[in-house]
């Protein structure tokens, strides 16, 4: 009875976003419920997930490893961004039925919790600068004490210009750290569109000790192009959320790239996998950062993920009152994680502890969304 019976993925509209949930049912009726991550391209990941039903239907679904073992080495061609944020949401789904099954929160099944709350940074971004600073205040107001921009120079959905930019970035590290001292965490997302050089200069636009980290200043695919920049740069970098695995993870880690892992728990191939790029971390005195952009699904997988590992230092929220996304609606999931203020409260309810109401998300038409396709002043083709 601890068998699979049927992996379902169920893509829904929940808020600004698509959300890609998987539903999978034991033999003995128990639900698990997991998200992936690959957001924008939910379609490929969803038939990824029935492809591999094929092969999972009717194994022992307590054998949680070995599954993650037997999907990613099954195909040959083994990894890559589809297959494992497919893998994600099954490993997820997996742990809330375990859970479940033995009556304890997914936390315990990863050795128990290590903190008692999950503190958060928040994420602000603005229409303009003054707009971005008063969002600041707000969130500095409410208890925040690490917040995480995104430049209002980069709040563009055609041309990108990394100079012009950059320089209103900086302008508005300086002026927030100004205004809220050196009390505050503050760092900055740069959605990978810089170079190497532009990245340098950037730094040296602010005086020292403005910013805290930088998150993916540039495409993660070359270590050796980070190491390049690491050696131009004293301010640490947040780097991680883009990785599909433990390999990816690994020469960031050894090579001193990273002072912050950015695991995403439904794209690095779930809780079996960011556990151990966790354990990785933490032989570096590196402290996981998790990347949380998603549903309440990923939330709590996240949250419970964050109570068991030693090196933590915060959690994304995109709950906060200065962001109305839509992607935790109590309508659609009824039961789910809470937040106090600035810190998220770990659940002590069996699994993950989220509830879904699929009477109204089996009605949630999924959009199609095609994330902004930016270009340079030239017309050339950059990152969104
Ligand atoms: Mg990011």
């Amino acid at each position: 009875m601890t068998r699979i019976a049927s992996i379902e993925p169920i893509l829904a509209r929940v808020g600004i976003r698509n959300q890609l949930l998987v539903k999978v049912i034991t033999e003995s009726g128990i639900v698990g419920w997991g998200e992936s991550g690959l957001s924008a391209r939910e379609e490929s990941v969803a038939a990824t997930i029935r492809h591999f039903s094929d092969f999972l239907i009717g194994q022992d679904s307590r054998k949680i490893s070995r599954i993650w073992q037997e999907i990613y080495r099954s195909q040959y061609f083994e990894g890559g961004r589809v297959l494992t944020a497919a893998m994600s949401a099954i490993d997820i789904a997996l742990y809330d039925i375990l859970g479940k099954r033995l009556e304890v929160p997914v936390y315990q099944l990863l050795g128990g919790r290590q903190r008692d709350v999950i503190p958060t940074f928040a994420c602000c971004t603005g229409k303009s600068i003054d707009d971005l600073v008063d969002n600041v205040r707000t969130l500095v107001k409410e208890g925040w004490t690490s917040i995480r921009i995104n430049s209002s120079g980069f709040e563009t959905v055609e041309v990108f210009d990394p100079r012009a930019s950059l320089t209103i970035a900086a302008e508005e590290l300086t002026r927030i750290r100004k205004e809220f001292g050196p009390g505050l965490c503050l760092g900055i997302d740069l959605h990978h569109r810089l170079s190497v050089a532009e990245t340098a200069s950037f730094c040296n636009m602010m005086p020292a000790g403005t910013v805290d980290y930088i998150e993916e200043p540039i495409r993660d695919e070359s270590p050796e192009a980070y190491a390049s920049l690491r050696s131009l740069t004293n301010i640490p970098f947040a780097i991680g959320e883009e990785f599909s695995s433990k390999w990816q993870a690994v020469p960031y880690l050894e090579r001193g790239l990273t002072q912050y892992m950015r695991i995403d728990i439904c794209n690095i191939g779930g809780f079996t996998e960011a556990m151990k790029v966790a354990g990785w971390s933490e032989t570096h005195y590196v402290d996981v950062m998790p990347h949380n952009p998603l549903g309440p699904i990923c939330t709590a997988a996240t949250v419970h993920f964050s109570a068991a590992v030693p090196n933590f230092s915060w959690l994304e929220t995109r709950q906060s009152s200065v962001e109305q996304l839509g992607f935790h609606d109590p309508d659609i999931f009824p039961k789910q994680v809470q937040m106090d203020g600035p810190v998220y409260i770990v659940p002590d309810g069996p699994g993950l502890g989220v509830e879904v109401n699929e009477d109204i998300i089996r009605q949630q038409a999924p959009a199609h969304v095609e994330p902004p396709h930016l270009r340079r002043p030239d017309g050339s083709v950059t990152n969104w």
